[in-house]
């Protein structure tokens, strides 16, 4: 099978039979074998039902429909385990991505041998309160994952090789940085294609101003995890080290400088007087919680099943 495309929607029973239709043209016209998978993420209007009339005509329609909604990213982690094709296309079903992107997304995957293509919604048919905050994102988003040619992380129209889904785990609200899961992942090749892109039809956005908040604390775990996931002595021994001895050198200087006082006859104060005596303490007490929380994250990491799992891209001679 050529291509799988994969739907994550919620309540967008409007949109599905004009986009199917759309699809079906597509793939027709450049002769493609392929799947639709629509995911019903719980939807409460009868999305599900639209599906399974459009399916009764169309073998190439499949579904699955949770019982009720968890997401984007669930959503998209479903369709990625049953997808077949070669070319797996991800996008949204409020009709915003044009499937007319297909062919061309489908030839950079085979073609020139990407791993994964995002599209980039250059021209946005969104208002101004998401486009700017969506600038400064992918503008972070950039820097932190160290992928510096997307400009659009979070699009919804985005192609992958097969083996790119299929190793890569969606939870949460991750879908805004597949990219960067495909990265840590080993899959280097992410290139980026200009796509059309159309203001909302039917129905109305599922998101609001709350992913921006959501978005950069997912970024700074994402972070975290790829970088000290599997040695969290790394960073928080380190932090804790470096503020437990910049609080015992500093102590040691109130207490020394008193005992000098003391000793030469000259006038001194109590260590208590000296708001540094407090300062150290505080840095003290501090740098060995960060220590001791380094240890239990060692201790969580040590007790997980996925510590020593890789990804293996060839093996040679090896028979086990
Ligand atoms: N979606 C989903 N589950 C949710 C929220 C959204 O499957 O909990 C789907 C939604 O139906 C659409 C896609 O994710 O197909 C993108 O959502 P939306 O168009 O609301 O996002 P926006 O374009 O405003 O960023
Ligand atoms: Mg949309």
């Amino acid at each position: 099978m050529d291509i799988s495309v994969v739907i994550p929607l919620y309540n967008e029973a409007e949109s599905l039979p004009e986009l199917t239709a759309w699809i079906e043209r597509v793939m027709a016209e450049n002769n493609f074998s392929y799947e639709i998978l629509f995911i019903n993420d719980g939807s409460t209007d009868d999305s599900w039902e639209v599906i399974n009339t459009l399916a009764e005509r169309n073998p190439a329609i499949k579904g699955v429909s949770f019982r009720r909604n968890y997401g984007k990213s669930p959503a998209l982690n479903t369709g990625f385990r049953h997808a077949k094709g070669d070319v797996v296309i991800t996008m949204d079903a409020d009709l915003q991505d044009s499937p007319d992107e297909i062919p061309g997304l489908y030839r950079m995957i085979t073609e020139e041998r990407y791993d994964l293509v995002s599209g980039w919604k250059q021209k946005r048919y969104d208002p101004l309160s998401k486009t700017i905050p969506t600038k400064l994102f992918n503008a972070t988003a950039r820097k932190v994952s160290g992928i510096h040619n997307l400009h659009d992380f979070n699009c919804g129209l985005k192609a992958y090789r097969n083996k790119v889904v299929k190793h890569i785990e969606v939870y949460g609200d991750m879908h805004r940085y597949i990219p960067y899961l495909a990265k840590n992942a080993g899959f280097n090749r992410i290139g980026e294609k200009v796509v059309h892109h159309q203001a909302r039809k039917y129905g109305k956005t599922k998101f609001g101003l709350d992913r921006f908040v959501n978005g950069y604390l997912d970024l700074a775990t994402l972070w975290f995890t790829g970088k000290f996931g599997a040695k969290p002595m790394h960073f928080f021994g380190l932090l804790g080290s470096l503020m437990f001895i910049l609080g015992f050198i500093a102590v040691a200087i109130v207490g020394l400088t008193k005992l000098y006082n003391m000793h030469a006859g000259n006038h001194y104060t109590l260590v208590t007087d000296s708001p540094y005596f407090y300062l150290s303490l505080v840095m003290m007490i501090l740098g060995t919680q960060l220590f001791l929380t380094g240890f239990i994250g060692e201790l969580v990491v040590r007790n997980s099943t996925r510590r020593n799992s890789y990804e293996i891209e060839s093996e040679l001679n090896i028979t086990d």
